[in-house]
């Protein structure tokens, strides 16, 4: 574990020793993965929530004037079918915070089990629920589940999210004692956010035993109470990547579509920067429009743009990391 003195000095690093500091977390990387780079397919399930971020468009504020819409279950099932055909194993269920997609949900995790004869990950991002839920929720199958803390800074977490981030926490623990493997996140470079707090948050995903942990850099997006915040540093989110990294190794750390916004080519920055998972969006082209997670000119992740991009970095598309852990913790072969 990196010092908090050099995590400071590391998360201002540049040239020559930002890319030195990049072939170190590289080198771990495919040191305790391979070099490879898990695959995943994402469903937005509705624009719908009800939590009223000031940095998100679909902000409960901005609900009655968004396009709304919620897919059914018939439809969730049969976007996993594409993907399932695409070879990926690791389906991604996620929307805004609503109790409304529980009962979608409920419908929808067994037939995609059935697709697959239950050789699916079925990870979940669909915010706070009562742990009653989260308890259904595992029970019909969903095996991970991310619900990122954003921000370890408790006054700057309440001021943008209006809610508590000792709450978030709580959740976190919940899913885990619950059997999920879990996720958690960060937005560098929000407005009022301090360096040292970015380093809180890189030991905060190590504290609570994070299985994955992302790193967006801030977007400011348009119809948000921070629309006309300066845009996020991707050097400063691609040093936090590299320092998960080193931390952490076993963490699945995605290379997330908000690096491309920032800057061209920020994606395989990404995974130069010892990132090791990337999301594909199954979602149809309407409801892509409709899902304004970055507002309505977001980049959209293709198949095709993470084989090229994954190709050009040396580096091979793998599965889920947690079935085979499974795999190999109950004797089943591959
Ligand atoms: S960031 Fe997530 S929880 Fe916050 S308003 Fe947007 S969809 Fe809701």
């Amino acid at each position: 574990m990196l010092t908090r003195e050099e995590m400071h000095r590391l998360l201002v690093a540049r040239g020559q020793e930002q890319e030195e500091l990049f072939s170190e977390s590289r080198r771990i990387r495919n040191e305790q993965f391979g070099a490879t780079v898990v695959l995943r397919g994402v469903i937005e399930l509705t624009n719908v929530c009800r939590v009223n971020c000031d940095y998100c468009p679909m902000r409960r504020d901005n609900v009655r004037e968004n396009d709304t819409f919620f897919l059914t279950a018939d439809q969730i099932v049969s976007i996993a079918e594409v993907i399932r055909d695409s070879g990926i194993d690791v389906i991604l269920l996620q929307g805004g915070e609503t109790p409304s997609v529980l009962p979608i949900l409920e419908n929808a995790i067994p037939r995609i089990r059935q697709l697959y004869d239950d050789r699916v990950e079925v990870l979940l991002n669909v915010g706070n629920l009562k742990r009653a839920q989260y308890e259904r929720l595992h029970a019909l199958g969903a095996t991970s589940y991310i619900l990122k803390h954003e921000t370890s800074d408790q006054d700057l977490h309440l001021m943008i999210r209006h809610e508590t981030l000792d709450s978030r926490l709580r959740h976190l623990r919940d899913l885990q004692e619950v059997g999920f493997k879990i996720g958690t996140g960060l937005i560098s470079s929000l407005p009022g956010q301090s360096l040292d707090s970015i380093v809180d948050d890189i030991e905060l995903a190590g504290e609570i035993g994070a299985d994955m942990c992302s790193v967006s850099p801030f977007i400011p997006a348009p119809n948000t109470p921070m629309s006309l915040e300066p845009i996020g540093d991707n050097e400063l989110a691609l040093n936090v990547i590299a320092l998960l990294r080193l931390n952490f190794p076993h963490l699945l750390i995605p290379s997330v579509s908000a690096l491309e916004r920032v800057g061209g080519g920020g994606q395989s920055r990404g995974l130069d920067a010892g990132a090791n998972v990337m999301t594909v969006n199954f979602s149809g082209a309407g409801d892509q429009k409709r899902y304004l997670i970055y507002g309505k000119d977001r980049f959209v992740v293709t198949l095709g743009h993470v084989r090229d991009l994954v190709e050009s970095s040396g580096l091979e598309l793998r599965g889920s990391v947690f079935i085979e852990q499974e795999s190999t913790s109950t004797g089943v072969a591959r």
